[in-house]
């Protein structure tokens, strides 16, 4: 499951109002302000802002894209291939590499340290143990990660053998992220997961031998065929699973997924639940959790109460920090600029092979947009404290999106006062569905493609 901070484009189209029914198109909100309004013309601004000295203050990250996965899910719509062999993937992660080497060597990158370092996809677990040590040397040696606070790892079950699983644990990977998704077998291979529970039991004693400082499991809310009987089955199982953190996503159909392309073409016989009901499997998987000992993270993940691991890749990017996102389609931001890489196979590794940054569209932010960024952000982690916003930008969000909290605390989503504002749970279960109400209204109503 590749990790949706990054890589999801969410579709305000189809969030600006509560749809009972699953519809085709995005929730999650990943970014602000939307990828469409992205331009070629601004990747010279990109260039500028790696070309200057860095943001006194500001941490560094590095998130690296593997987008290989054994199957394509059903309801996957991320940058992946299926058919690529041995040599096409020492050929992606040589580019992948010069991208970093690259990168090394700019004024806004040289000497700084990485806080934090993310591997997500696709499947950053299909490739072979001696690439990924391969690989990691010589991004190491570019940008070293010895010091970063966290370095996380995702993974596909079936992918996983004890000797890759050393080979990830050598490499400095401390937080390792499961893609379990569900334990039903019949609903596993229904949305067209590669793995089954086999391989989700089999891979976990390798797992827990090697002490990862933190174990994250993922599950989807909602797949094809889910039933309560299942999710509580599912629920209880991840919590006998004694994980770390446990995060949960609502499923949705975005476009360009099997299953919203077979929904489209009319086939029958496929059902999708209804945001409500996965909202209240949602519900009832953070209260099991929370009986269990976990305690609240942000809308999606619970973390352990008894040893409250943190998740510096969220919390960084969701306050700003710089990040160089590398690999095929991958989003950066540096210095207050967004960019993203080329999105297709050919375009990232032929510009890479002639020794060229593969960026193909960029945004300028100005400083309310960052403000807006943050703050719709951070609002996913449950309360925000107004004297951040008003220490970095100098605003106070109360007055500044005072309408906007008005009306939500009048439909019961947030309370807030002059120190804070707290999402209610109805608001946080729903919360990718408010966020476009802070957006400004020319950013309103646009396709994030
Ligand atoms: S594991 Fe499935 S959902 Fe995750 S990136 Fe691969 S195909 Fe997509």
């Amino acid at each position: 499951m590749a990790d949706t901070l990054n890589l999801i484009q969410p579709d305000p189209a189809t969030s600006q109002h509560e749809a009972k029914e699953t519809e085709i198109g995005s929730v999650f909100v990943s970014n602000y302000p939307p990828y469409s309004f992205w331009r070629a013309d601004a990747v010279q601004a990109a260039h500028d802002a790696l070309q200057a000295p860095p943001r006194p203050a500001y941490p560094l990250g590095l998130y690296l894209h593997i987008p290989f996965c054994r199957k394509r899910c059903k309801f996957c719509y991320f940058r992946v291939y299926t058919d690529k062999n041995s040599k096409d993937i020492q050929r992606y992660l040589d580019a992948l590499a010069q991208e970093v080497e690259i990168y090394s060597a700019l004024p806004a990158v040289q000497n700084r340290p990485l806080k934090f370092v993310y591997f997500g996809g696709g499947t950053p677990s299909y490739i072979s143990a001696m690439h990924l040590k391969a690989v990691a040397e010589r991004l190491q040696a570019a940008i070293p990660w010895s010091t970063a606070e966290e370095v996380t790892f995702e993974c596909e079950p079936g992918t996983l053998s004890e000797p890759k699983l050393e080979t990830i644990r050598e490499i400095g990977v401390t937080r390792l992220s499961l893609g379990i998704e569900n334990f039903s077998d019949y609903i596993l291979e229904e949305n067209g997961r590669a793995h089954l529970s086999e391989e989700i039991y089999r891979s976990l004693p390798w797992i827990k031998a090697l002490q990862f400082d933190q174990l994250n499991i993922d599950l989807i809310a909602g797949m094809v065929g889910e039933t309560w009987e299942n999710w509580r089955d599912c629920v209880q199982r991840t919590i006998e699973c004694d994980p770390d953190s446990v995060t949960i996503y609502q499923m949705e159909l975005p476009f360009n997924t099997v299953y919203s392309q077979d929904y489209l073409h009319g086939q029958n016989g496929l059902h999708f639940a209804d945001w409500e009901l996965k909202r209240d499997w949602h519900a009832y998987a953070f209260e099991q959790l929370a009986h269990a000992g976990y305690e609240f993270s942000s809308a999606y993940t619970m973390v352990k109460r008894s040893k409250h691991s943190q998740f510096v890749y969220r919390n960084s990017v969701w306050q700003g920090c710089d990040m160089l996102g590398t690999g095929v389609a991958s989003f950066s931001h540096m210095s207050g600029v967004h960019f993203q890489n080329a999105a297709s196979w050919n375009d990232y590794l032929s510009q890479l092979e002639a020794q060229k940054l593969p960026l193909t569209r960029a945004f300028v932010t100005n400083e309310k947009e960052r403000l807006t960024r943050e703050m719709i952000l951070q609002l996913k982690l449950g309360a925000i404290n107004t004297s951040y916003f008003k220490q970095k930008f100098n605003a106070n969000i109360i007055s500044e999106f005072g309408e906007v909290f008005s009306a939500l605390r009048q439909q019961g989503m947030l309370d807030y006062n002059q120190r804070e504002v707290r999402l209610t749970e109805k608001g946080l279960l729903r919360v990718d569905l408010l966020l476009h109400q802070f957006y400004e209204p020319k950013y309103r109503n646009a396709r994030y493609t």
